[in-house]
């Protein structure tokens, strides 16, 4: 642990404000960096010891493994215009072309997603009677809808079973690791439930919004992107550009109380409390964390109520083999498996393919990914139990043989927070307890979106609001 208090104010600052930063993920870091640029004083309390948060890349003998995500999309002009300043336009690397074929699997085959409207119809991947069902989405009129709708139903109104059986639920997977018959629409998918409002047809309203990119001029497709030394790459830069001193490790927050711009943090460092003062509070905190905290000086915890978000628990196994021991081009982004195919895992990475340098020369890199809402318990086996619950699956479809030279197992107890029906009551007991407390500003993956922008973002508006 490493620890450097943030006082005294030196007289030049005083007018500027410090701030505390409770977490140190991508959503905090973000924060941090922004309150920086800005000219305020941050600290930033983590309670582990290492930045970044479910963000962890590890380099070993030749393999660049990523623990959490992988990769993320380059959606936004803010996100683009934060690794320009972080000076990461020379590591930033492109998903290689050849990532764009995404395959499915339909009847123990690997069959792949049809990028196209003639290969749609062409592929075998769906039935005639799917398609044609697909195809008549596009006369879909707009209609009354409840306040919320589960993915599954939703999207069956639209396209009808086989395309949630076969194509959504598997990306929910991919995404999620959840289950679309939970999820919510209004809240994890809030592009769908507008086009959904302002068209009837999703097909319609997605033609209505390429015309409009295309005038602007705005890519249809977000890059998606990692880093040469991988994911990492990004918190690190983060970090190493706030003042020194303003970072916490160690440092497990344990009561806020205050209010307006007197804010008092305490937090442990294992052996010993400390309590220190702030003008205002941000917290970057997982659901569970955010939950347990107490905020007020009655030791009150307004945000209970988000202990029932779901986050199930996955776990990531990288594996590397020599090139000859598998047969498959794995000429992709990677495989998703739809639950109907009963296999253990939920989908598998090219890691190899997807970025250079992942790999030893001669070698591929695969990332599978084992358990989320629908097999939970097979998430929590241990590695040499996951790879035998793998290894057939990977052999029937993709050709692997033997045993991998190189395996890296991670386990999540509770990896992606889920925004099932229902979500709408955390993000209104969320923007309460910010009213109720001026000065904390609440962010991070359970309230902003899951994907690593929606986290950036977020954090740069939390500090925004902050500042001001
Ligand atoms: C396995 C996996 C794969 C993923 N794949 C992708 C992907 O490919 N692309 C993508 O865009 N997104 C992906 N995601 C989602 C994305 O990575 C996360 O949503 C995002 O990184 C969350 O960032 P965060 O800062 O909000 O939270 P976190 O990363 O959870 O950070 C919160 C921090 O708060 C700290 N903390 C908790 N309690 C306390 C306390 N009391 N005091 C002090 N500190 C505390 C934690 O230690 C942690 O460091 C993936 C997530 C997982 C788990």
């Amino acid at each position: 642990m490493w620890h450097v208090s943030p006082f005294p104010v030196p007289p030049a600052l005083n007018e500027k404000k410090i701030i505390a930063v409770l977490g140190g993920g991508i959503t905090g870091l973000a924060a941090a960096h922004r309150l920086t640029t800005l000219g305020h004083r941050v600290q930033v309390f983590e309670q582990g010891r290492l930045l970044g948060g479910v963000i962890r890349t590890e380099l070993a003998g030749g393999w660049l493994i990523e623990a959490g995500p992988n990769s993320f999309q380059e959606s936004a002009l803010e996100i683009t215009a934060l690794l320009d300043e972080l000076g990461l336009d020379r590591d930033r690397v492109e998903a290689s072309p050849a990532a764009r074929n995404r395959y499915l699997v339909r009847g123990g085959r690997l069959v792949p997603l049809p990028m196209s409207p003639p290969a749609f119809l062409g592929s075998p991947l769906f039935s005639f009677p799917a398609k044609l069902r697909v195809l008549a989405e596009l006369f879909f009129r707009r209609r009354t809808r409840p306040s919320d709708l589960s993915l599954g139903d939703f999207m069956r109104s639209h396209f009808g079973r086989e395309l949630v059986d076969y194509a959504i639920q598997p990306f929910v997977s991919g995404i999620y690791a959840g289950d679309p018959e939970m999820l919510s629409t209004r809240y994890a998918f809030p592009k769908l439930w507008e086009l959904d409002r302002t068209h009837g047809s999703l097909l319609r309203g997605q033609l209505a919004r390429a015309r409009v990119n295309r005038a602007q001029g705005t890519p249809s497709m977000a890059k998606i992107i990692s880093f040469r030394r991988g994911l990492q790459t990004l918190p690190d830069a983060l970090a190493a550009r706030l003042p020194a001193g303003s970072v916490t490790l160690g440092a497990q927050v344990e009561r806020i109380t205050g209010g307006g711009s007197h804010w008092s943090v305490t937090w442990h460092d294992g052996r010993l409390s400390h309590t220190e003062k702030f003008d205002a509070v941000i917290a970057a905190l997982p659901a569970a964390a955010l939950a347990r905290l107490p905020i007020g000086a009655a030791g009150e915890s307004p945000l209970a109520g988000l202990e029932s978000v779901v986050a199930p628990p996955v776990s990531t196994l990288f594996l590397g083999f020599r090139r000859d021991q598998v047969t498959h081009p794995l000429d992709g982004f990677g495989v998703l498996v739809p639950a109907l195919e009963k296999r253990a895992m939920l989908g598998v990475l090219f890691s190899s393919t997807l970025f250079p340098g992942r790999a030893p020369e001669g070698h591929v890199a695969l990332t599978v990914m084992i358990g989320g809402s629908l097999q939970p318990d097979l998430a929590s086996l241990p590695p040499d139990q996951l790879w035998a619950a793998v290894r057939h699956d990977l052999r029937d479809l993709l050709g692997v043989s033997g045993e991998p030279v190189f395996l890296r197992h991670t386990f999540w107890p509770h990896a992606i927070p889920q925004y099932n029906l229902g979500h709408g009551r955390h993000l209104a007991a969320m923007a309460a307890c910010e009213q109720a407390s001026p000065g904390l500003f609440l962010g991070g993956n359970v309230r902003d979106g899951i994907a690593l922008p929606d986290c950036l973002r977020a954090g740069l508006a939390l500090a925004e609001k902050a500042a001001r």
